[in-house]
């Protein structure tokens, strides 16, 4: 195959890129769109499809590319300029599309449009201008404009404020760490942990571990750090990061909580809904706050049984009553006991690369696509990679940056965001390129970084998002991809991916021993398989935890209370969880997902299309994993379409039907046949 190049992508040019300079820039852009729009709604063309969508979208696509290294360095850098320029930048965006949503002759044109789209239009076409319309409304186009002022004031203030809960959940988070001395207290660690922490005590001219609370360091203390001590510490920095009772009281995040709750709740109400939890559903696959809330319980009702007896498991083998700082520590010593698997002997197989190269593998036989490293592409930091992703023809259809290891300043967690969205308008294709983002850690002297299998389910998650992202065949960015398709349908096809970890075919060819380069052996596999469901209760209880704490403090919020988020906490832990925490436990101080992102009343969607990514894959294990024909489907009916359909016609048309519990409950070992 020809040498691809990478001027295949118009990519951002990471290594000139200044932040000073990215403000006035987009400012710039701002403004000449300003100027264009309304001189597209001033000579009249905007009452037809052809004249008035196309132009939009151009538009929206060079903002939208203008902005995503902003948005994206600040994420991974965390650098004061990066953080400045994204802070400016962010409220006069956020400006610009209320301007645009709230648009009153924009808006008439596109009912006007709506009123006149031929019969034969096609849906992408139709979906679009139906998206539109209800955007206009859920931005309160209809207001009288002294409201219309306040929501977006209010908008603008929600935008700053989130933002500022993320960053002090960042600060709080970079501000602490525990210095260990002795060999008793770091007894059990991974030696990766202990390597880097050593290494910082050195940075710092201190003796012995410097140990921050960036995930993998506080994950590993919880699972394997044998003082109870140390855990406990741990336990109650990260659950109280940011908060009233935290370290570092200048990052506490209590008062901001109140603020985008009553914020949130203006807005929606403004719009004539009762609460925000209804305005979020307005552009969600679920109907109504109760058919969220039934389901959770359902699922909660369902998990409850076989998550106490996995508790009085793990409690049978601890010497005292177990704390919330116990359970993951004893979980990890049954789960040895039982399957005599560890985190640290299963990593021994699992090199980045080698599990990189059997992804690839499996996108190939799934999808008929190659994945090809790129070496010349310039970017933000020398250990990110950029692949370029072909079809079965031979011809490129997108790309994506690979920013694999935790780092000082960047962000905690994995994602995927786009860099480039795919856009096929007047004769001229732009490919789709995105981010990959994780935090593992970073390569040892030898170059080497081992995964844990979590991990790797970690990666085929986020790469199942980063293949919805690049295989749309959707021409308008607004719906393209992963654009326009409603939040709880959004995880579908990364959930999906992920089963694919837990399959004997793939990580064979995804495992390699790093000094042997034996695959995974049968035997381990087997181990690892029934180990999935151990503490599949738990897991599953603790996220529903999450989603209904996030749903009703949504739904009942009561400008004359407040917003009760402990009071709430505490009732959804009652109702639901068979694990206790002590009272300084603060996790909605944290939360980001909830608090400064786009999960807000909406956490319930991981569990959601859950739901939906096991039904989808128990259609492959019916037919065998690599069936073409499923595959096939799965992509032109689900991966390929963008916002362009109703997400449930297009599931049914996959999968022969609507999705049920069943093949969730089973998958966790938790179905149990009557
Ligand atoms: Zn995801």
């Amino acid at each position: 195959m020809s040498h691809p190049k990478p001027d295949t992508f118009t990519l951002p040019r990471f290594n000139e890129i200044q932040a000073e300079q990215t403000v006035p820039a987009l400012q710039e852009l701002i403004a000449q769109h300003r100027r264009k729009l309304a001189a597209l709604l001033e000579d009249g063309a905007a009452r037809d499809f052809d004249a008035l969508v196309p132009a939009l979208e151009e538009m929206n696509h060079e903002l939208s590319r203008a902005w995503s290294p902003v948005s994206h360095l600040h994420g991974v850098l965390g650098s004061p300029e990066w953080r400045e320029a994204y802070n400016e930048c962010l409220p006069k965006l956020t400006e610009h599309s209320t301007e645009i949503s709230q648009n009153v002759r924009l808006y008439e044109a596109f009912l006007n449009i709506s009123e006149h789209l031929p019969a034969d239009s096609p849906d992408a076409a139709r979906a679009l201008v139906h998206q539109a319309l209800r955007d206009f409304r859920l931005a309160g186009v209809s207001l009288e404009d002294d409201l219309k002022k306040t929501f977006s004031d209010t908008r603008r203030q929600l935008a700053q404020v989130q933002s500022k809960f993320d960053q002090n959940v960042r600060d709080a988070t970079d501000a602490w760490h525990h210095t260990a001395t002795s060999q008793d207290e770091v007894s059990g660690l991974s030696p990766a942990t202990l390597e880097r922490a050593a290494a910082l005590a050195r940075e710092h001219g201190c003796d012995g571990w410097r140990l921050t609370l960036d995930f993998p360091t506080y994950h590993d203390v919880m699972i394997h750090a044998d003082d109870r001590n140390l855990r406990e510490r741990f336990y109650r920095a990260w659950a109280t990061r940011a908060s009233d009772v935290g370290d570092t009281p200048q990052y506490d995040n209590s008062e901001y909580i109140e603020k985008i709750l009553e914020l949130r709740h203006r807005a929606a109400t403004l719009i004539g809904y009762e609460n925000f939890a209804e305005y979020s559903l307005a552009t969600k696959m679920a109907v109504s706050t109760a058919e969220v809330i039934e389901f959770l319980q359902e699922l909660a009702e369902k998990t409850r049984d076989a998550a106490q007896r996995e508790f009085d498991a793990i409690q049978k083998i601890a010497p005292f009553p177990m704390q919330a700082w116990d359970y993951g520590y004893f979980q990890e010593k049954l789960k040895q006991e039982k399957y005599s698997i560890s985190d640290d002997e299963l990593r021994q197989y699992f090199p980045v690369r080698k599990v990189l190269d059997g992804l690839f593998e499996l996108a190939g036989k799934l999808y008929g696509v190659s994945v090809n490293l790129i070496q010349e592409v310039q970017s933000w930091h020398d250990s990110v990679l950029f692949y370029e992703v072909r079809d079965e023809t031979g011809e490129a259809i997108g790309g994506f940056y690979a920013d694999l290891y935790a780092r000082p300043g960047k962000r905690n967690g994995a994602w995927i965001d786009e860099c480039v969205v795919r856009k096929s308008l007047n004769g001229e294709t732009v490919l789709p390129v995105g981010y990959l983002v994780c935090n593992f850690i970073p390569p040892d002297a030898n170059g080497q970084s081992l995964l844990t299998h979590q991990d790797v389910v970690t990666l085929f998650h986020e790469f199942g998002h980063m293949l919805h992202h690049l295989l749309t065949r959707i021409d308008y960015p607004s719906i393209a991809g992963i654009n326009g398709v409603p939040w709880d349908a959004v995880e579908l096809p990364s959930q999906f991916m992920e089963n694919f970890a837990w399959c004997e075919d793939v990580l064979t060819r995804a495992s390699g021993h790093h000094e042997t380069g034996e695959p995974l052996p049968e035997s381990m596999f087997r181990r690892l398989t029934e180990s999935r469901k151990f503490g599949a209760g738990l897991a599953m209880l603790r996220q529903i935890e999450f989603a209904l704490f996030d749903f009703r403090t949504h739904a009942e919020y009561d400008p004359a209370h407040g917003g009760r988020v402990l009071e709430i906490l505490d009732e959804v832990r009652r109702d639901v969880a068979v694990t206790d925490h002590p009272s300084y436990n603060r996790l909605p101080h944290s939360f980001g997902h909830v608090f400064a992102g786009g999960y807000a009343a909406g956490y319930y969607s991981y569990k959601w299309a859950e739901v939906l990514a096991a039904d989808a894959f128990s259609a492959f294990e019916e037919s065998g994993i690599f069936d073409q024909q499923t595959a096939t489907r799965f992509r032109s009916s689900i991966l390929e379409i963008g916002g362009s359909r109703d997400i449930m016609d297009a599931y049914v048309d996959f999968r022969g039907r609507k999705p049920t519990l069943e093949a969730l409950l089973r998958q966790s070992g938790i179905w149990k046949a009557a």
